[in-house]
């Protein structure tokens, strides 16, 4: 292969210890925060979709990105010239307890490159096949999961909200065994493969593992190594001396904390649930990471969940994820406790999450009805009322958000329910108490508006670019995967090109704006997604 792109890193590989045994075989793995594995062969690899923005970035050439090598090596059938692979070790809590070690069972690292711009992105191939951490699991992934991760993370990029990236999808060729409602009816599914793209791919279950274990040291030098890595400005304040080490500790814990919060308040601003949030699937730098069940409110209903195996309980329904996020942490802090000698400190910062989130939370609901700063005397009470209203009758959440700034709070004689109605399901059916209710929530936001006093085409510019008019509806990118699963991948690319720009108009795509159809609403892979993938 004659190659001339970016060289591949590797500091990770570098800069920690690796597990002595180098042979692939599933084992618990002591002492070492990875070790090293080779992708397993794919038969007839083809590049389905690319990101051509992360492969820019990258400095992939046009040429490489459309060749058969970038296939190749984007399956793990060939290594570029740099790349050491491997696979991480972590554990962490699943459902709220404690499952051991976990690790990359299916996600092989590739290494890392340096940017023009600084930094460097990390590259990760899913469905790679076996690990030491696959713990009797084949190591691959499906079309239909992978077509989910693809479309996802991309879409939420475009969206602004933090997460890990796709830069391929790659079919393998080979099928792959999956039972996907666990019924005993296993299927062969179409194989393939997603290159994840991040500035590092550290989870909480990183820590976690290394503190059960008894593991200080190992901790401390992932903690070093992290902080040197990705948290740079913290590792600055060390080298000239400013904090001692274990304020940076701290420093960097209330930092975690931070960005966790930030990016939980992102996925409530879009109506993302991201159905498994692990401790494993938690990254240190608060990005999205680890699309499996998630999925994207219609409706607004805080107790929804994607998730089928977390149906009952609902641990990790929409409106329950900041107080995950939270008591994740706290299974963080506890990790910390063994190289840092003040529990009091570490308290402090995870109790003040609340305070940060919601104090986040307030302004970014007041960012998404156009106020021009949250003020607590009395929109305190507004978006309280809004919360209620939401909840009152079936309101697609993302049709309301955007047709609210079609309102216009100078105009008396309009109903404020005539205005959002496209949001309603069911609109026929709705109760005039209700109707009655919404519309007294109308009268409160036009007064509040009113004050604001600001005009009104400056309102909708700074509300429809926080107001998504495209997200990546369940039963849109069902509708994806079941054309691939016929081969055909128009309405993927589609949907990829759409979801670059989801705050605009794109009047040529309405139809993929619109409230998920009837049909849709109890059909597997729109309402309800199982983990199997
Ligand atoms: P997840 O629920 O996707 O976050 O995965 C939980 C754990 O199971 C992680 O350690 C994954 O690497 C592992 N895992 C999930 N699917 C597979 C698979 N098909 N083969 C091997 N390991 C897997
Ligand atoms: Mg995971």
């Amino acid at each position: 292969m004659s190659y001339r792109g970016p060289l591949f890193e590797n500091r990770f590989v570098k800069s920690l210890p690796a597990d002595e045994i180098s042979q692939n075989y599933g084992r618990q793995v002591h002492g070492a925060i990875y070790s090293r594995v080779s992708p397993t062969h794919v038969s007839a690899p083809s590049t389905l979709i690319l990101s051509d923005e992360l492969a820019n970035q990258i400095g992939f050439s046009q040429e490489f990105r459309h060749s058969q090598d970038f296939a190749e090596v984007f399956s793990g059938n060939k290594l570029l010239p740099g790349m050491d692979p491997y696979a991480s070790r972590y554990g962490g809590h699943q459902f709220g307890h404690w499952a051991g070690q976990l690790g990359d069972g299916r996600a092989i690292n590739l290494g890392e490159v340096a940017l023009k711009e600084g930094g460097s992105l990390a590259l990760q191939l899913k469905g790679a096949g076996a690990t030491p951490y696959s713990r009797g699991a084949d190591g691959r992934a499906v079309l239909r999961s992978s077509v989910r991760e693809f479309l996802c993370s991309e879409a939420m990029h475009y969206l602004g909200v933090p997460t890990t990236r796709a830069l391929s999808l790659v079919l393998t060729g080979d099928t792959v065994i999956r039972d996907m409602f666990y019924d005993g009816n296993s299927q062969e599914e179409p194989g393939a493969i997603v290159c994840r793209v991040a500035s590092s791919f550290t989870r909480f279950g990183h820590f976690q593992l290394c503190a059960v274990k008894g593991e200080n040291e190992l901790l401390e030098r992932l903690l070093d190594y992290t902080i040197e890595v990705d948290f740079p400005h913290l590792h600055a304040h060390e080298l000239n001396g400013t904090y001692s080490r274990q304020d940076i500790y701290l420093l960097w814990f209330d930092e975690v904390c931070r960005k966790t919060a930030d990016m939980v308040i992102e996925w409530m601003r879009v109506g993302f649930v991201h159905g498994v949030m692990n401790t494993d699937n938690m990254s240190v730098l608060g990005l999205t990471i680890d699309y499996g069940p998630y999925g994207w409110l219609d409706n607004y209903d805080l107790n929804w969940t994607p998730n089928a195996t977390d149906a009952e309980m609902r641990r990790y329904r929409f409106g329950q994820q900041p107080l995950i996020a939270q008591w994740n942490l706290w299974q963080l802090a506890n990790s910390l406790l063994l190289i840092v000698d003040d529990a009091a400190s570490l308290e402090k910062i995870l109790v003040d999450f609340t305070g940060y989130y919601e104090q986040q939370w307030r302004e970014m609901l007041g960012r998404k009805l156009g106020l021009r700063s949250f003020d607590s005397g009395t929109d305190e009470i507004l978006i309280a009322r809004l919360n209620r209203v939401l909840q009152l009758h079936e309101t697609d959440m993302t049709i309301f958000f955007r047709t609210l700034a079609m309102f216009d709070p100078y105009l008396p004689e309009a109903r404020f329910t005539d205005v959002v109605m496209s949001a309603f399901y069911q609109p026929e059916e709705i109760p005039s108490e209700v109707l009655t209710e919404i519309n007294a929530w109308g009268d409160l936001y036009a007064e509040r508006l009113r004050r604001d006093d600001m005009a009104t085409e400056q309102r909708r510019l700074f509300m429809n670019a926080v107001n998504p008019k495209y997200v990546l509806r369940n039963y849109l990118a069902q509708q994806a995967i079941d054309h691939a699963h016929l081969g055909d991948y128009a309405m993927l690319r589609e949907l990829y090109v759409l979801l670059q720009a989801p705050y605009a108009e794109q009047p040529e795509s309405v139809r993929f704006a619109e409230k998920r159809p009837e049909w849709a609403r109890h059909k597997a892979g729109c309402s309800m997604l199982s983990c199997s993938s």
